[in-house]
């Protein structure tokens, strides 16, 4: 048998890293975690590190003590190392599970060294754009999404050229405010966003599924993976999240994937694929799935999602500056500088404020991004002093 393919996984003390930790570890014959990072959690990426003894870890900043620290192995600090472990020459597959902007210098890293590029960071692809397509023709690595949504259109096209496909459906929950009328939505608290009706998951996205600003990222993330123009993009809700999106062909026909809800097998898929590996994962009963309903977008009450389309359709650094915009927005919300309408009356002003231009290079929209925050945070006001993860 051959050896275990080593995997980097960025963003290892997150909810997409911590079930991908439980991928590999059911697969040890396959695959091992060779490096683990993460932002701040200190404590839990060293036991992590206890666990899984990997080459090296990477923690983007420099704690303040390495008091109580048990893994005695090789620590390495900075956001640097983060993209440098992206492109390690001696790790083939690289998960980013990194949250927002953040995880773009990573994409590019692991795309222009060859990798096979396990992406749950949406972001980095969005905001990026081209330049992460380019980086991944010029490197020759493999980017395999790891949103349900998109690995389950990879797995319905099955090789097939997106020529033959007439439009993708992409499957919405609705999120956690699906009934609630809109006059109520000022209302909302980060509690009532944070409880997300069918999946588990880090705050940022857990918020923009709230919003439907994920759906949003998710219509530029299936346009730009599966080069398929936005009028061929459709949305649909589906609040029992069982079926996990679809593709209609030229002649009508239509192909679905289907499962319980769990992250674990688009993950699985994305550090095996093309290959299916066995698993114990709960087989899908259809009778116990029960009737699967389907919704109409409540666009009109949810403008996250048509600012994030249009800023997809306009292109170049619009969806940079949507990105960002909404970035600073999700976190001022959480910390109640920000009521729920005020996210996307936010990011439309930030938006409206930076006319769309085309993207010469990273530092180029690391500018975008960096103008377009502070001009959010001038509405809104920075960051509490750095607490949790997410902080950038
Ligand atoms: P999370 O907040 O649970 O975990 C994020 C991880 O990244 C942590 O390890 C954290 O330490 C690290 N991190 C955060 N900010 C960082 C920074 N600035 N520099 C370095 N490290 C940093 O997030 P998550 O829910 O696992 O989501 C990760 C990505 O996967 C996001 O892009 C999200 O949209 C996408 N995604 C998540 C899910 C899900 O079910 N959670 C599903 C689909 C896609
Ligand atoms: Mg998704």
């Amino acid at each position: 048998m051959s050896e275990a393919r080593r995997v980097a996984v960025l963003g290892a003390t997150g909810s997409i890293g911590g079930s991908t930790l439980n991928v590999i570890s059911r697969h040890p014959e396959r695959f091992g975690a060779a490096v683990l990072t993460a932002g701040r959690r200190a404590a839990a990426l060293d036991r992590l590190a206890m666990r899984w003894n990997p080459d090296y870890v990477v923690l983007s900043e420099v704690p303040e003590s390495t008091a109580g620290q048990g893994w005695q192995g090789d620590w390495r600090y900075g956001t640097e190392a983060i993209a440098l472990a992206a492109a390690d020459p001696t790790i083939p597959i690289v998960m980013n599970a990194l949250v927002g902007f953040a995880g773009l210098e990573s994409t590019l890293a692991a795309l222009a060294a060859g990798k096979q590029l396990a992406l749950a960071n949406k972001e980095s692809l969005v905001v990026g754009g081209e330049l992460v397509l380019a980086a991944a023709a010029r490197g020759g690595g493999d980017l395999i999404p790891v949103d349900s949504e998109h690995s389950a259109i990879l797995q319905c096209l099955g090789g097939r050229h997106t020529s033959d496909v007439h439009r993708v459906i992409l499957t919405a929950s609705g999120g956690p405010f699906r009934e609630w009328p809109a006059s109520r939505f000022s209302t909302i608290r980060p509690e009532d966003a944070l409880a997300h009706p069918t999946w588990s998951m880090g705050d940022k996205i857990t918020v923009d599924s709230a919003t439907l600003a994920n759906k949003a990222l998710e219509v530029i993330e299936a346009h730009l993976l599966f080069g398929l123009e936005f009028d061929r993009i459709d949305v649909v809700v589906h609040p029992a999240s069982i079926v996990h999106s679809l593709v209609e062909f030229n002649d009508g026909s239509t192909v679905s994937q289907l499962g319980h809800p769990t992250m674990e097998v688009p993950i699985q898929y994305a550090l095996s694929a093309p290959e299916h590996l066995p698993n114990e994962f709960r087989s899908f009963d259809p009778v116990d799935a029960g009737p699967l309903e389907f919704e109409r977008l409540r666009r009109e009450d949810f403008p996250m999602f048509e600012l994030g389309v249009e800023a997809g359709r306009s292109g170049g650094t619009a969806p940079g500056v949507y990105n960002a915009a909404n970035e600073v927005a999700v976190r001022a919300f959480l910390e109640e500088r920000l009521d729920f309408p005020g996210i996307p009356a936010l990011v439309e002003r930030v938006l409206s404020s930076m006319p769309a231009a085309p993207v010469e290079s990273l530092e180029h929209l690391v500018e975008i991004d960096a103008e377009a925050r502070s001009r959010a945070h001038d509405r809104v006001g920075t960051p509490l002093a750095t607490r949790g993860d997410s902080t950038p």
